[in-house]
């Protein structure tokens, strides 16, 4: 039997159609969510593809929604966020790589593998969102635009923000070389906290950097409350079995997504 991810933050379900974790303070607090696990034939890729339709329909299935609310951004690594009013399809959300709404049914959903996708909840305004933050995102600092887009456009005080990390590549595993090393040095200098990030790999030239932590730190810079960052603390290397992973299975890799909706 395969393992349970199940932790004091998440829980691990196996559905009746697919496998996948919520986090426990988004489901007492009765957000429908899930972030989804590896699961045969299933990738969610575009819905353009055959194999991407079906995932999300099965998953809408799985947590009765309505698929023709689905909102998939055509992520591409930028800084983006799109307050969503209305469905749009994906080719209308070109270069966009985070969503919020405060729709009720809207269907908010980005993907990843490896990267981090964050999926967000302002339960005193009613307002969700799904944040894609690879490396290159976090370097372009997106997490801090989709909160100052939820304290500017829908009046979100940041104390009231959850943020839920979902399995992404950790310090463990996201080892990197100078040129991005110094990306990171050069962008993130202001917090004085480098050596809290960025460490020493066990081979010369080679280094580990714990973006989770660097984007915790501009978090809290926001104002977001310590106890209302909830990480699920899964590295999708280390855990390549039940979660799809870009740097263990290459180029068509099984993507994951973070969905969440009111
Ligand atoms: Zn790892």
């Amino acid at each position: 039997m395969l393992k349970d991810l199940s932790n004091e933050n998440i829980i691990h379900i196996k559905g009746k159609y697919l496998d996948y974790i919520k986090f426990r303070k988004l489901e007492k607090l009765g957000v429908k969510h899930a972030y989804t696990l590896k699961n045969e034939g299933i990738n969610f890729k575009s819905p353009k593809e055959e194999i991407g339709e079906k995932s999300y329909r099965l998953l809408c299935k799985e947590l009765e929604l309505n698929y023709d609310n689905l909102i998939r951004p055509d992520q591409r690594h930028t800084n983006n966020i799109k307050c969503i009013d209305k469905i749009y399809s994906e080719d209308e959300l070109k270069e966009i790589d985070g969503v919020l709404t405060d729709k009720k049914d809207t269907i908010l959903t980005t993907t990843n593998g490896d990267c981090i996708v964050y999926l967000l909840y302002d339960p005193i305004k009613k307002v969700i969102g799904s944040v894609h933050s690879g490396w290159r995102g976090t370097t372009k600092r997106i997490i801090e635009n989709a909160v100052n887009t939820m304290i500017n456009n829908y009046k979100s005080n940041a104390e009231d923000i959850i943020v839920c990390i979902a399995p992404s590549i950790r310090k463990c595993h996201f080892e990197v070389e100078d040129d991005v090393k110094k990306i990171f040095e050069e962008k993130f200098k202001f917090t004085g906290r480098l050596d809290e990030f960025i460490f020493k790999g066990k081979k010369e030239g080679k280094y580990y950097i714990d973006t989770v932590y660097l984007n915790n730190i501009l978090l809290e810079n926001l104002g977001i409350r310590k106890e209302n960052i909830i990480d699920s603390g899964i590295c999708s290397v280390c855990n390549s079995e039940l979660i799809g992973s870009y740097r263990v299975q290459g180029i068509d890799f099984t993507r994951a997504t973070g969905l969440i909706c009111l």
